[in-house]
């Protein structure tokens, strides 16, 4: 008997954020079709949460695909330091005219970590360049940034970052001014702001993903953009998990009326089919970059950096962003989410129910919200065995799903999630 592919994965992989020891043998999946994932095993999942949060129009889509093989039989890569080509160029054209209009340079890495990694060298570097002393970074609490290690400084320190704690710079992190909490918020940036000239302040905007899907309201965003504009600190808006739709609107900036100095996105950049990452920043940050001394350049660059074939999936899944049926799949979820939340609020079990556009997360009311506690790997394995691909952060179950995923496919999610209940 041939050996399956659980099996072998088991001789010879090692997966991130698995206990290899405990962990059950991972799912091999075959295919992927829009929403659906098909397993080796003959079974069938939602992908309720996009492949950890990438994908966005669906599974292996056509024109994607299409796309793809053309630049690969074009040009797979080039060296992007004294060479350039037009898929970048062509993919920076059209995602700066999405933009903020203060966004003028992009910047290629290849995931999300990198992507904050270099906002963050790039400011630092900024006020270096000035031959200014302002090297101190300010989080919110409980953010997650990326696991590289500047992303790692910046991140909620936790026991994903335990082992590299002395390795890790000093940040200042401020509360999250979820609903209740924005006072708070204000007042421990102003006070921080008083104290120290900072570099910089990174934030997720309007939902920190990892934290659990909390989530804030623009307004007091701009509230706080407006204190480190006043202050001179510098905006890094990590739009790694919110970009391309996860909001409601494109970009979480198109919520906000202040403009960051530096974007950063990943995940749905391609249609999560191929890695790439992208920061962004403004004329005066690229600026500060230019001297006749070369030492003022940013010393920054991977052997993959915008590689031509991933730039051509990201123009492939913009097509799909800029079509009409894109927003409107964007408002059908939407609707789809506050319906379902409005069900489930007050039911026994469930603590709070928390919507932005196309994410609804659901947190359940038990003592111990620890990630490992027992809880969190039955309601995973709850959803895997009716059908549904959701990766709870504790007791906190959401669904990101892809923009193609239809009401029927919808609905089974919504139930399952309903079902958890009883696990509680
Ligand atoms: N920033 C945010 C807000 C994220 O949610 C993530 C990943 O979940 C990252 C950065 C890191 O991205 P990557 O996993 O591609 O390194």
């Amino acid at each position: 008997m041939p050996k399956s592919l659980s099996e072998r994965d088991s001789v010879v992989s090692w997966h991130p954020y698995t206990q290899m020891q405990t962990a059950p043998p991972p799912i091999g999946i075959v295919k992927g079709e829009g929403a659906l994932l098909f397993s080796d095993e003959g079974k069938t999942y939602i992908d309720a949460v996009s492949s950890w949060w990438v994908n966005i129009h669906g599974h292996a889509h056509p024109h994607i695909a299409q796309r793809v093989a053309q630049q690969l039989q074009t040009l797979e890569h080039v060296i992007f330091a004294g060479f350039t080509h037009e898929p970048a160029v062509e993919l920076a054209e059209r995602l700066l005219r999405l933009l903020p209009n203060n966004q003028k340079r992009v910047f290629y890495t290849d995931n999300g970590s990198t992507a904050v990694e270099v906002a963050m060298k790039m400011a630092l570097q900024y006020w270096y360049n000035q031959g200014k002393e302002r090297t101190k970074i300010i989080a919110f609490e409980g953010s997650y940034h990326g696991d590289t290690f500047g992303a790692m400084s910046v991140s909620e320190r936790s026991i994903f970052t335990q082992p590299f704690r002395q390795y890790l710079f000093e940040v200042e992190f401020i509360p999250v001014p979820i609903p209740g909490k924005e006072a708070e918020s204000l007042s421990a940036l102003k006070a921080l702001l008083r104290q120290n000239e900072f570099a910089a302040f990174i934030y997720e905007p309007l939902v920190l993903g990892t934290a659990g899907m909390v989530m804030y309201s623009p307004e007091v965003l701009d509230e706080l953009m407006a204190l480190c504009q006043e202050h001179e600190v510098l905006t890094i808006q990590d739009e790694v998990m919110t970009g391309f739709g996860r909001t409601g609107k494109r970009f979480s900036a198109d919520h906000l009326t202040r403009q960051p100095d530096f974007m950063c996105f990943s995940k749905g950049l391609t249609g999560g089919t191929m890695a790439l990452g992208v920061t962004t920043s403004t004329h005066s940050i690229y600026e500060s970059f230019l001297s006749l001394d070369k030492t003022k350049a940013l010393f920054h660059g991977h052997s993959y950096t915008a590689n031509p074939v991933a730039c051509s999936a990201a123009l492939a899944s913009l097509d799909l962003v800029e079509k009409p049926q894109f927003s409107k799949d964007l408002e059908r979820i939407t609707r789809a989410h506050a319906n379902f939340a409005l069900e489930l609020k007050g039911k026994a079990g469930v603590k709070e129910v928390r919507q932005t556009g196309t994410i609804v997360a659901i947190e359940f009311a038990v003592g111990d919200t620890s990630y490992f506690h027992n809880l969190r790997d039955q309601l995973y394995h709850f959803a895997l065995d009716n059908g549904v691909l959701l990766r709870p952060l504790g007791n906190i179950v959401y669904v990101l799903p892809p923009y193609c995923i239809t009401q029927e496919q919808l609905d089974q999610v919504y139930a399952t999630i309903e079902g958890m209940r009883e696990l509680i």
